[in-house]
């Protein structure tokens, strides 16, 4: 697959720079033991690369900033929430849009709004924040992936997608009447960045009035997900990206939205609803904890650029470039004899830590020590979702449960980082495939109950505790 660099040309070029720090190998082996080799606790200043996350780490635009100056912060009915909400009705076609300051904030308030104490809520896969707020409403959140999402080297094109039939069984079964919300996360964030189709939103829309359940979708990433349906879904190869996002927006009842991801800003979220009823139940939710219904807890230049944001995302220029210099990475990286969740997405990549480091076993965290082992070797941050993140540990902070897979994601802001940038980061990985086996363990040392990836402490295990461990 070789790129044609005047096909995938980024539409901009870069106006106002960052610097970004370098730390010497001491510096590094320093920092990450002072943040108790968990990258959450490192500063900024200490990170070169920083792949930990693409919310909210995006450049904004000329245009962005040049609006932002125009931003209306009159308490109720300001100037920018009017240019915002028309922004996005046009893109929902909802005719009840409630801002909110990020996603999260979202979904507390639709979900205390409609799911009632032991419903279920289904989805192809809950965010974690997602999954917490459904269980902070009473109800629970099942996850029913698609087949081949377990099979991480399969190319299929929608990975993302719900398992049709697990649903339908589920809806005609005795939990049927329990089922109080179906909510598709496009893409699928928690599955390695797969796309969802709309032939499954679809499917899952009939479903759904069949059986009169809310159909909603968690569309932090709707521009990206629509950009994949253009290139893999053949009904829809002569669509625009925007056009795709206005249908898959037109197939459900409702959405949350995170716009720290596609709307190429730092913060902000939107409720998206047709049902008069509960809009009105969400709205005095909203007024109660997020701010007036016409600013939900965002400045009005933040309303300014988000609307900004939402018209430069779907941009299939930027689109294009942005999916192939993921996909760019993915092969440098698979190249390097490192696997990768395939097919490749667009705002992450999976490392496979499992493959690459078959002497570690789960107890010994080996999507975490390849994070760290990416922090020690190049100043590079990323998260790991493996069984640091999703297993069970028990009260001396032994692995119980570990989880299906050992990965590291790497996560790329929108607009930061240069095609260099991440043959850099290649190369720094490219350097650990050729000796995995210097690559240590890693054990807790003490770890909170809930939300452990954030709060852990770590430690590395020995080189001859690792020995005898694995002789054991
Ligand atoms: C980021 C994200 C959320 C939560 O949004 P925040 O803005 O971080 O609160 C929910 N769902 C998905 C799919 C996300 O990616």
């Amino acid at each position: 697959m070789q790129m044609d660099p005047r096909t995938i040309l980024p539409p901009y070029r870069i106006k106002v720079v960052e610097p970004i720090p370098f730390l010497s190998a001491e510096e590094r082996q320093r920092a990450l033991a002072e943040a108790g080799y968990n990258p959450f606790n490192l500063r900024a200043d200490q990170i070169t690369i920083d792949l930990l996350s693409d919310s909210g780490t995006g450049a904004t635009s000329a245009a962005q900033e040049a609006a932002a100056a125009l931003g209306d912060e009159s308490y109720a009915g300001a100037r920018s929430w009017f240019r915002f909400r028309d922004e996005v009705v046009d893109l929902t076609g909802y005719p009840h849009i409630l801002p909110v300051h990020q996603g999260r904030a979202g979904e507390r308030i639709l979900f205390t709004s409609l799911l009632k104490p032991g419903q279920i809520c289904i989805s192809n896969t809950h965010f974690d924040t997602t999954h917490a707020n459904v269980e902070l409403a009473g109800a629970e959140p099942r996850d029913l992936p698609c087949p081949e999402a377990a099979d991480l080297d399969s190319v299929e094109p929608f990975k993302g997608n719900i398992d049709l039939d697990a649903l339908e069984r589920t809806l005609t079964g005795p939990e049927g009447h329990r089922v109080g919300l179906v909510l598709m996360t496009i893409t699928n964030n928690g599955l390695g960045a797969q796309p969802v189709s709309m032939a499954n939103l679809e499917a899952v829309r009939e479903l759904c009035r069949r059986h009169h359940v809310p159909f909603f979708l968690d569309a932090a990433r709707f521009a990206e997900n629509a950009w994949l349906v253009s290139q893999r879904e053949s009904a829809y190869s002569d669509w625009t990206p925007r056009q795709i996002a206005t249908r898959a927006f037109q197939l459900a009842d409702g959405c949350l939205v995170s716009l720290k991801k596609d709307g190429l800003s730092a913060i902000g979220g939107f409720i998206g609803l047709r049902d008069d009823d509960l809009h009105a139940v969400c709205e005095a939710n909203l007024i109660a904890s997020e701010g007036f219904s016409t600013y939900g807890g965002l400045a009005g230049h933040d309303l300014e650029r988000l609307a900004q944001g939402i018209r430069e995302v779907v941009d299939p220029a930027y689109l294009r470039a942005r999916a192939a210099s993921t996909a760019r990475l993915a092969r440098l990286i698979n190249d390097a004899g490192v696997a990768t969740v395939q097919p490749a997405g667009i705002h992450g990549l999976y490392l496979n830590a499992a493959r690459l480091l078959p002497h570690l076993s789960p107890r010994d965290f080996p999507g975490h020590s390849l994070g760290c082992q990416l922090y020690l070797d190049g100043g590079i941050r990323c998260a790991e979702v493996g069984s640091l993140y999703l297993g069970t540990v028990d009260d001396q902070h032994q692995l119980v449960t570990p989880a299906p897979f050992e990965l590291v994601r790497l996560a790329i802001p929108r607009r930061v980082y240069t095609d260099t940038h991440l043959e850099y980061v290649a190369a720094v990985l490219a350097d650990i495939a050729k000796d995995p086996e210097r690559v240590r363990g890693y054990r807790i040392v003490s770890a909170p109950r809930l939300l452990r990836p954030f709060k852990v402490i770590l430690e590395p295990v020995t080189a001859t505790e690792g020995a005898a461990a694995t002789d054991a």
